[in-house]
């Protein structure tokens, strides 16, 4: 049977590229979902121009008309959901229920961001000038660069267009070359639920060049990404460059801090959550756990069991725990950092290379970690998480500040006091008090401190701050 090919979207047609990259399945490397889109600078000049036609007739539209079409794209991922998750955990590697999961929060995110679009207020009072009166509004910022990793397929490029589209921009959006499948199926359901020609278009293809083309593009505004902190910071560069905004999302060492009060069945139930849970893959993962050394030794015990029983398989086999590492290059790298921590001293339990038709890996637990290690310090990105032994809880906040990360922190305790303390004392942008570090909620604030993030929030209310640029207005009659 002949592979399907996916093209762009560009000015609300289906534009073929010149060349195209297969979509390779995780967890079965015989199955190709597809052959998608290799663009070239000219599809990416093409697609921004479109999106500057498309531009004054979109933001100056009702925000009713934007409403409904958010709406209608919630509405059809709800429609589409058992698809779209299986689609997602197919190209991604996350199960079944993760997928899914992640595809539900996408249409929530849409339904959301359609109130938004009509919530867009403004404030009007007296000048500081007798009989002039002052208007302070937020309009859109113009064309819009998203720039998507690979491990959250539907809900970042979900979280950026939402909101962008809301308040009134154009969009570009280049996804990574992992996962283009459910981006794709995004802009076949923004076309779908009627949005006006080039206010969305997709452009797939690399990074290196067509994500770099759509940074550098004069006619672009602004750009949001998601992904590494190294192309994060020169993405910043490129941005202050050209005098665009840019807001960046650039991934996580989060610490989870085991007090000796802890309910320890939790503690180990948010610690293998945070660390194992689709695949570690989490810019939010929970790859730091500092623990206390009254509970340390039976965490550990606790710890390792539960990991090393954690069904390990194929993302779409209902029983499956854990998916793949979601390619050849990153479980490579994963166990590559295994050697490294060995090297420096810790007793690497678990994480060997599991057999099977994709990148399988059990989940590994680095015994004996200290904060000062190359694998406490580097995002790995996989099924890894160092167990860092502390004598009391100052040292654990110590250490867990001790990064140069900043996204999510958590502590487990049953001292009110230390989780108040911990609240407002942890460097992070998001505090987590007996919960996993992972797993957040769509109506409120993401983003971190330090080089996690930089410039406005993402999600709820506050991605208008992005999103808008402020004009401010004097009158007289
Ligand atoms: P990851 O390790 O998660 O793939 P990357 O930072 O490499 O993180 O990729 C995140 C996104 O950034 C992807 O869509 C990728 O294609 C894109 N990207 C990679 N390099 C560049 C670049 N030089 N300019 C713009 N985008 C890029």
């Amino acid at each position: 049977m002949a592979v399907q090919r996916f093209d762009n979207l560009i000015g609300g047609q289906w534009a073929p590229a010149d060349a195209y990259s297969r979509n390779i399945n995780p967890s079965d490397v015989e199955d190709n979902i597809g052959e998608f889109a290799s663009s070239s600078n000219t599809d990416m000049d093409a697609a921004v121009e479109a999106a500057r036609s498309a531009f004054p007739a979109w933001a100056n539209a009702s925000p009713q008309l934007r409403h409904d079409v958010l709406h209608r794209v919630g509405e059809i991922i709800m429609r589409d959901k058992e698809m779209l998750g299986t689609l997602l955990s197919r190209e991604e590697g996350k199960t079944l229920a993760e997928g899914i999961g992640e595809t539900v929060r996408a249409s929530q995110i849409f339904t959301f961001f359609a109130g938004e679009a009509l919530r867009l207020g403004g404030e009007i009072g007296p000048s500081v000038r007798p009989g002039v009166d002052v208007m302070v509004e937020r309009q859109a910022v113009g064309v819009v660069g998203l720039i998507t990793p690979w491990n959250f397929p539907i809900a970042i490029p979900a979280w950026k267009a939402a909101p962008a589209l809301a308040f009134g921009n154009c969009v570009v959006l280049k996804p990574a070359e992992l996962t283009p499948a459910c981006s794709w199926h995004l802009a076949r359901i923004i076309k779908e639920a009627g949005c006006p020609d080039g206010v969305f278009n997709l452009v797939m293809g690399s990074g290196k060049t067509v994500g770099q083309a759509l940074v550098e593009n004069d006619r672009v505004d602004g750009v949001s990404f998601t992904g590494s902190a190294g192309v994060g910071r020169q993405i910043a560069t490129n941005c202050a460059a050209s005098g665009k905004r840019f807001q960046l999302e650039m991934g996580g060492k989060n610490p989870m801090v085991i007090l000796d009060d802890a309910d320890l069945e939790l503690a180990v139930d948010v610690s293998i959550n945070g660390a194992f849970f689709s695949t570690g893959q989490r810019c939010t993962a929970s790859s730091r756990l500092i623990v206390c050394e009254q509970i340390h030794d039976e965490f550990l015990e606790r710890l390792v069991s539960r990991a090393s029983a954690l069904r390990v398989g194929n993302a779409l086999d209902q029983d499956t725990q854990v998916g793949p590492v979601v390619s050849e290059e990153q479980l490579n790298q994963n166990l590559g950092y295994l050697d490294i921590a060995r090297d420096e001293g810790c007793e690497v339990i678990g994480g060997e290379r599991l057999d099977g038709s994709g990148h399988f890996q059990r989940p590994a637990v680095l015994a004996r970690a200290t904060n000062d290690m190359r694998s406490s310090r580097e995002e790995i990105f996989g099924p890894i998480a160092s167990v860092i032994r502390v004598g009391g809880y100052d040292e654990a906040l110590s250490v867990a500040n001790d990064t140069d990360f900043g996204l999510s922190a958590g502590i487990c305790t049953r001292s009110l006091a230390h989780a108040t303390h911990f609240r407002k004392h942890a460097r992070a942008g998001m505090v987590m008090v007996n919960l996993p570090t992972a797993g957040v909620d769509y109506h409120v604030p993401f983003g971190g401190t330090k080089a996690s993030s930089h410039g406005p929030r993402e999600q709820g209310t506050y991605a208008r701050d992005f999103y808008t640029t402020i004009k401010t207005s004097y009158i007289t009659a």
